[in-house]
């Protein structure tokens, strides 16, 4: 019998979560069920339920969450990495093929039929995905990923989406002592980027268009701070930058970003997915070779590099601990762009 949770769901396009309820499927003999102790707030959430994206293509309720981490309450019967009680965490992700090219080269964000941790449908039973704003989520252990015992439960939470999605294009990129590394948008992703280039012992500028936030950069490591719409300070980081990581979630001009890069340097936008206006200018890019890319969270093998990495230098996010019924205030404060670190949700207070 699929067993019922309390949940924060959002029962129409536009509409906010609230308290709800929906059901969680038997174990499988690969499941996992986890006892949720703590969810992360994404951008992506919001974006989800105020249908920035369009309305959820597999109708309501939609329950967000993809940063969740807890304690392994049960397992199916040929599960053999986890046992009861292990800290584990689950990301953006919960299923996918596992035998094409993409899942072979461990790439499942590119699967064709990956499942995402909400808004899609298990591909094996055609069930629609809840995420992480539950008590409980029932997971194939091949996508649970385990939480190094030096990370604090909620600091690691973020990890799972905003520190993937840095970590990977910085990796990628071959983030080293010495590389000069730009970010733009001081907020979860954004802090976790630079927390994650000054432990690869990178030179971290930030870039931000609030004023305010420029103490809280330079005490996460920033060495320096450029607020973004001041062309003048815009003008004098010009062509300085290995790798610059864009969070920025909404449109907005990367022109004087191109500028800022190196000859053969790249821009990474991994924020914003839609049209760029204005048009991006090819000609800098065509004259200096360099690169304007994209990036899509990580894979399974890399999320649990990422967290063993984490582990190691005792990296977490910066995180603010809500009450279940503060979500419509942490949402607001994420349109604003008024955070510089990660909400993340207290389960236990659902
Ligand atoms: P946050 O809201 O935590 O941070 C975004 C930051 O961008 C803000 O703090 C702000 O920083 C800056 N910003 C600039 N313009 C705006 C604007 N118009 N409105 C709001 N913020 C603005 O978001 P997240 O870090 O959680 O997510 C960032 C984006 O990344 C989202 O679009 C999300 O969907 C996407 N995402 C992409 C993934 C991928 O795989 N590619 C995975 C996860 C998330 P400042 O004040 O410093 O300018
Ligand atoms: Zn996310």
């Amino acid at each position: 019998m699929p067993t019922k949770v309390k949940c924060l769901a959002s029962l129409e396009a536009g509409k906010y979560p609230v308290p709800s309820t929906v059901a969680r499927r038997d174990l499988r003999s690969d499941d996992i069920e986890i006892k949720i102790l703590y969810c992360g707030i994404c951008h992506s959430d919001i974006h989800h339920v105020r249908s920035n994206w369009g309305p959820d293509g597999y109708g309501y309720p939609v329950v967000p969450g993809h940063e969740i981490v807890g304690k392994v309450f049960r397992v199916g019967l040929e599960v053999s990495k986890f046992k009861v009680g292990d800290s584990v965490g689950v990301g953006c992700m919960v299923d996918s093929c596992q035998t094409c090219a993409t899942c072979k080269n461990d790439r499942e964000q590119y699967c064709n039929s990956t499942t995402f941790t909400y808004g899609s449908l298990d591909r094996r039973d055609g069930s629609r995905t809840y995420g992480g704003y539950t008590e409980t989520i029932v997971v194939t252990e091949k996508f649970v990923l385990s939480i190094p015992e030096t990370l604090d439960l909620a600091g690691a939470a973020p990890l799972l989406c905003a520190g993937i999605t840095t970590y990977s294009p910085l990796r990628r990129w071959d983030t080293h002592p010495g590389s000069k590394v730009g970010v733009v948008g001081l907020g979860g992703l954004g802090h976790m980027a630079l927390k994650l280039a000054k432990a690869m012992g990178a030179d971290v500028t930030l870039f931000s268009r609030s004023q305010g936030k420029a103490e809280d950069a330079k005490r996460l490591g920033a060495d320096q701070f450029v607020i973004s719409s001041d062309p003048e300070q815009m003008k004098a980081v010009a062509g300085q930058f290995d790798l610059i990581i864009d969070t920025v979630p909404y449109n907005h001009d990367v022109n004087p970003y191109v500028k800022a890069l190196v000859p053969e340097g790249s821009l990474v936008l991994v924020g914003y997915f839609g049209p760029l206006e204005p048009t991006v200018n090819s000609a800098p890019l065509v004259l200096r070779s360099q690169n304007l890319a994209g990036s899509l969270i990580g894979g399974i093998k890399e999320t649990q590099e990422m967290l063993d990495f984490c582990g190691q230098h005792k990296i977490m996010s910066d995180i603010e601990v809500i009450n279940a019924r503060d979500l419509h205030s942490a949402y607001e404060r994420l349109v604003k762009g008024d955070v510089m670190q990660r909400f993340v949700i207290d389960i236990t207070t659902l």
